[in-house]
């Protein structure tokens, strides 16, 4: 039997990614041949290539002129990428959390970086209204806060290019693309499995590309080109993520998931909001619904070890919180059900009516 998979990424995929991509890897289209045996330059490989870009272009509502790409190196390839290619001399940052800060780092080997950050607080809110400088090269922020589950809900405007990571959010509801200059992020949030990065990029900003050489692999350009096959792209990845692109369209897009995401979050946020012994950190307006974070209260703190371990044996897994932040993280994912939520749910109740 699966188990109810609360893992923060790699994640759970829907059973159609894993039956669909299990069968390409014995053979692929009554080829004899097996999707980690084909060329990535061969028709099949190229009609699947072609078409995980269209899908991605008409799920996410993406217009022509943005190029979709699909690269190794994950989304902490970008830190780096998006900095080398477009910090010129200053850019405006939104730290959040353990990532944005990982992004912040790398931005800062190329120019001067604006810092507006919720560290004050622990990270448990996200700051709004920012006052970003007329002049910077772009804004970065990240739409979802996957170690400490706080989320932005809305796209933002800004009069500078805006680039967002949205590793752990995308495809979790509609987003106006037009509002941003660059999506990206790891794939193994809520795409398919580890070892891709998708980078949805505006053509344009390819004019604003920073005066300084920049090795081939980490040009923008280089992928663009060359259609994410400048090099070997990571093939069976892409199949995965094709397949859970097609489940996302079977079950009625982003609005479908918009709602799924809305119907997990309520369930368990009201869970956490009327127990006596967990309670959740995040300020109410900015809390996650990719990824719910929770604790105990400071009596019951010495039982957390326990209750991992009264939920694994009811076959929840993968809620114990990052290791830099403790407590409890329950990813809700696309692919999450409200049954899995529900299972999560009873043994919260069932373990607080054991020990409280
Ligand atoms: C997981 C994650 C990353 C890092 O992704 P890698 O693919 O492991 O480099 C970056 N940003 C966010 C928001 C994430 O959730």
């Amino acid at each position: 039997m699966r188990k109810h998979i609360f893992n923060a990424g790699p994640c759970k995929l829907s059973d159609r990614t894993l039956e669909n991509t299990s069968k390409a890897i014995i053979e692929l289209n009554n080829s004899g041949q097996s999707i980690l045996e084909v060329s990535h330059r061969g028709k099949d490989f190229d009609a699947i290539m072609n078409n995980t870009v269209e899908l991605m272009k008409e799920i996410l509502n993406i217009p022509d002129n943005y190029s979709v790409l699909f690269l190794g190196g994950g989304a902490s390839m970008q830190f780096c990428m998006i900095p080398y290619n477009f910090l010129k001399t200053k850019a405006f940052y939104l730290n959040t959390g353990t990532w944005s800060t990982a992004a912040v780092k790398e931005a800062k080997l190329w120019g001067e970086v604006i810092e507006v950050s919720s560290k004050d607080k622990d990270f448990t809110y996200i700051p709004k209204d920012l006052k970003v400088p007329a002049d910077v090269d772009y804004v970065h922020i990240t739409t979802n806060n996957t170690i400490r589950g706080t989320e932005i809900h809305e796209d933002w405007t800004f009069d500078a290019p805006l680039i967002a990571d949205m590793s752990s959010d995308i495809l979790s509801r509609p987003v106006d693309v037009t509002k941003y200059a660059m999506i990206y992020g790891g794939a193994q949030k809520n795409m398919g499995p580890a070892g891709v990065t998708f980078v949805i990029i505006r053509n344009d900003m390819l004019e604003k590309v920073a005066d300084r050489p920049i090795p081939t692999m980490l040009k923008y350009e280089t992928h663009i080109n060359g259609g994410s096959m400048y090099n070997t792209p990571p093939c069976v990845n892409i199949f995965a993520l094709r397949e859970t692109l097609l489940w996302v369209k079977e079950l009625g897009g982003l609005n479908a998931m918009n709602k799924l995401a809305d119907d997990r979050a309520n369930l368990l946020y009201g869970a956490i909001d009327n127990s006596k012994m967990f309670r959740c950190p995040v300020v109410k307006e900015d809390r996650s619904r990719m990824n719910i974070v929770f604790v105990m209260e400071e009596q019951y703190k010495h039982l957390e070890e326990d209750f991992v371990k009264f939920a694994s044996s009811r076959d929840c897994v993968g809620l114990k919180g990052h290791r830099s932040v403790g407590g409890f993280r329950a990813s809700t994912y696309n692919a999450c059900t409200l049954e899995d939520v529900q299972a999560l749910v009873q043994a919260m109740n069932d373990f607080e009516k054991q020990n409280a």
